[in-house]
């Protein structure tokens, strides 16, 4: 009896997935792992257990794209010692054809590279696989295929839901649309299906609605927007909580702001990035809103929502940011005193406009510039906190 269980279980097909960048890209390992539950595989405890290696890369920094070359290469030995281990690399660095054809010639180990576009097709790959040596499948065709993958759902108590894909706003910093295409939206019935399932399983408290420019959502279908969206999901019966990232400046309006206020199950929390303080380089960024028109929407929200939770993202570094710039930015955090502040430095993308730019900011300053807004951040947060203790 044991030693058939013993077989059983050494028997059993099992994957991994590493999953590398943004909560999309936790979602879409979702669907990798939900499409090799279906051919009956189970998750591997461990990389070297796996039998199916799958590295679901980001490119919108360059310490992401090191770190997993770093730990791709190190998958060598595990390929030496047993020749029958799959390893696949997908995601947004190899949805770049540069980037997929030079890993394929330095890493001869990775058995299968493909993209953004084509994650829906890792069945045929892994089938094509058994009588063809290599795949390397690169794809340009932006679709929506994706989101008709099975999701194994990995999240303890919130349940991811696309509702787009793509962004039309090439921050000159960005390499998004060049990786995930232009906005697609998904069909409004189909997230309120998937929504709908979501609830019956009665597992998830919150539901995340994911999506690059989440407020331009039906800009290009024109059949909702993304304030109807959330008054639809709203009016679902049920109990759960919602919430949604990522948000741009340029397109969060009022109708969304009303629509956030009204409804308890929208949950008060709103992640709004700035990225600067100085409206010449916001403009360099190609950002299009000024710190006057942001400063007027957290006015609008704090009015409409005064619990509300905010958050933002700062880039600190870009190329041409002079001190005064970078002071502007430190007085724009102290102003509107966020709850939260994820900072960056500058990071070159390839093929980016700003990359391209003159001025580019030293590491040094970069570091000093980021640790000072990391210390405004923490000083915001310990007063408020001071605050709410009193
Ligand atoms: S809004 Fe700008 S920063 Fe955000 S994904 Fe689109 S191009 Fe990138």
């Amino acid at each position: 009896m044991w030693n058939i269980l013993y077989n059983k279980s050494i028997m059993q097909k099992k994957y991994f997935i590493t999953t590398y960048g943004c909560q999309l890209n936790v979602h879409e390992s979702e669907k990798l792992a939900g499409i090799m539950q279906e051919l009956n595989y189970v998750m591997a405890d461990k990389l070297e257990d796996a039998n199916v290696i799958i590295f679901n890369t980001c490119a919108i920094r360059g310490g992401a794209e090191e770190r997993a070359i770093g730990n791709i290469s190190a998958l060598k030995k595990f390929k030496q010692q047993n020749k029958n281990k799959i390893i696949a690399v997908c995601g947004c660095m190899t949805q770049q054809k540069s980037i997929a054809d030079d890993m394929y010639k330095k890493f001869p180990f990775i058995d299968i590279i493909f993209g953004t576009n084509n994650i829906h097709l890792l069945k045929d790959f892994l089938e094509r696989k058994n009588n063809q040596k290599r795949i390397l499948e690169y794809s340009e065709d932006f679709n929506l295929d994706g989101e008709k993958c099975p999701i194994h759902r990995t999240s303890e108590n919130n349940a991811w839901v696309n509702i787009m894909q793509g962004c039309n706003n090439f921050c000159s910093y960005c390499i998004v649309p060049y990786v995930r295409g232009r906005e697609r939206s998904r069909p409004k019935d189909e997230i309120l299906e998937e929504i709908k399932q979501i609830i019956k399983e009665n597992k998830y408290e919150k539901i995340t609605l994911l999506g690059q420019n989440v407020n331009s959502y039906g800009k290009d279908t024109l059949e909702t927007n993304f304030a109807q969206l959330l008054q639809e999901i709203c009016n679902l019966k049920d109990d759960f909580k919602l919430t949604f990232m990522t948000s741009n400046p340029k397109d969060l309006s009022s109708d969304i702001i009303e629509v956030i206020a009204k409804n308890d199950k929208i949950l008060k929390e709103i992640h709004l990035p700035v990225q600067s303080g100085s409206n010449a380089i916001l403009r360099k960024m190609n950002r299009k809103y000024t710190t006057e028109k942001y400063l007027s929407i957290i006015n609008e929200i704090k009015i409409k929502i005064p619990n509300v939770r905010l958050t933002t993202d700062i880039i600190v570094g870009f190329p041409s940011e002079t001190e005064e710039d970078f002071q502007m930015t430190c007085e724009l955090i102290k102003a509107v005193q966020f709850d939260g502040v994820f900072a960056f430095m500058y990071s070159k993308r390839p093929g980016t406009p700003a990359a391209e730019m003159p001025e580019q900011i030293d590491l040094k300053t970069k570091k000093t510039r980021v640790n000072q807004v990391l210390k405004i951040a923490k000083e915001i947060k310990q007063a408020k906190k001071m605050k709410d203790n009193k």
